[in-house]
């Protein structure tokens, strides 16, 4: 008897076991495990629908080691549409309760309560800037203190310096004549963590002709919660943001984080088929004003949620090499996870860690002057990264680099 749950069964079964994913897989690459493979996953969700396989530690354990950064899916030839299948498979096993039950609650409690809440999520900002800014966390560092728990010590290693927070007004004129109007959402944690990147994106798309309207009642888009295993939660904030866009008399509804926006276009419905994202919608529409030389060595690096989740990958590159003087380069390895990947940094460090190292190594190896990429997560991920390595590099989304090419500050 199949009993797949939450699982997409009938989805497994186009996978036809060829392995042509296994290469394009970091945590295949790491281990060389098949169980950690797309293809070893695969086997065990329909293991476990079709009760050949309990729902055991291996199978939990394994579904949490997976990136869901959805190489695999780019890779292969069958279609297999992975990442839906892997989220199915961790809503599945919450559901079963075979997840231990401090983690389910601590991970629910601090996507639902803090993330998917803009007044807490704005709070709890406001504390850190207050602890970045008074001098409290030099003195915490100092003693060391947060090393005992090693969980607090890597979001404290993650954090770069908070600018203050960006609050955008509702409706921002075009610059000259206008060329259309479009909506911009702007996230949950990027006008908290990446406020310039937003005004950035808010600026260059005035400048080239764009309307750009910010409802207000917009919020978190449920990546992190569909990724962790809660369709509910994720479900209830695509509706919520379904009611706060208005959709008639937008040409696009515009987004400059990758995993926002592959999560947006994942649902399929009408909102998702108004998605962009800013590189792709402007090196669509063409830049009309032209940018300042910029000299500088830059290297991008493609989030996974924007390659894999949303097949964009040519545009932030015509954006950037749009820009006089600027030197664009691919970071070696670009197509490859940073182990950001939502909140993998926090549940996986041992694995997240040897990925980020590789970026690392790439980029300390190319002396890019600036890392280039368009996701919060991969931001976040790869700052810390050079932070730690004392590597002079700024990292920052593409529509900064264009934002600066214009003058913007
Ligand atoms: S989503 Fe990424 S980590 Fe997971 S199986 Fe696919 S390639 Fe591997
Ligand atoms: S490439 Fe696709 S069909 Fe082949 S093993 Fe991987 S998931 Fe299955």
């Amino acid at each position: 008897m199949v009993d797949g749950g939450l699982l997409d069964y009938q989805a497994t079964l186009d996978c036809v076991h060829c392995g042509l994913c296994l290469p394009h897989c970091p945590t295949y690459q790491e281990t060389g495990r098949e169980s950690s493979s797309p293809r070893g996953r695969i086997y065990l969700m329909r293991g476990v629908a079709e009760q050949r396989i309990p729902l055991d530690e291996l199978v939990v354990e394994e579904m949490s080691f997976c990136l869901a950064c959805r190489a695999c899916e780019s890779a292969c030839p069958a279609g297999v549409r992975y990442g839906h299948l892997v989220e199915g498979m961790r809503a599945e096993i919450d559901a079963r309760g075979a997840r231990g039950r401090v983690r389910r609650f601590a991970e629910r409690f601090a996507l639902r309560r803090v993330v998917a809440s803009p007044r807490v999520l704005h709070a709890f900002a406001g504390a850190l800037r207050a602890y970045q800014r008074s001098g409290l966390q030099r003195a915490v560092q100092a003693t060391r203190l947060l090393s005992l728990v090693p969980p607090l010590a890597r979001m404290e290693r993650m954090l770069p310096k908070l600018p203050d927070a960006h609050r955008a007004p509702l409706v921002i004129p075009a610059r000259g004549a206008r060329r259309g109007r479009v909506a911009f959402f702007s996230g949950c944690v990027m006008p908290e963590v990446f406020g310039p990147a937003n005004a950035a994106t808010i600026d260059v798309l005035a400048r080239n002709g764009f309307e750009v309207e910010v409802p207000a009642g917009q919020g978190c888009c449920g990546a992190l919660h569909r990724h962790a295993g809660d369709p509910e939660a994720a479900d209830r904030l695509h509706a919520a943001n379904r009611a706060a866009f208005r959709l008639d008399g937008i040409d696009a509804l515009i987004l400059n984080s990758a995993g926002c926006g592959a999560a947006m276009r994942d649902a399929g419905d009408a909102l998702a088929r108004k998605v962009r994202d800013v590189t792709e919608f402007l090196a669509e529409a063409g830049l009309r004003e032209t940018p300042s030389p910029l000299r500088l060595r830059v290297a991008y690096d493609d989030p996974c949620h924007l390659l894999h989740g949303q097949r964009v990958a040519a545009a932030p590159r015509a954006l950037l090499r749009a820009i006089p003087e600027l030197e664009l380069f691919d970071l070696p390895g670009c197509r490859d996870c940073c182990g950001a990947a939502g909140i993998y940094s926090l549940t996986q460090p041992a694995m997240s860690a040897r990925l980020l190292e590789r970026k690392v190594q790439a980029i300390r190896e190319t002396q890019a002057q600036v890392v280039a990429t368009g996701n919060p997560g991969c931001l976040l991920q790869i700052g810390a990264g050079v932070r730690a390595a004392r590597l002079p590099v700024e990292v920052l989304h593409p529509i900064e680099l264009l934002a600066r090419a214009y003058g913007h500050s």
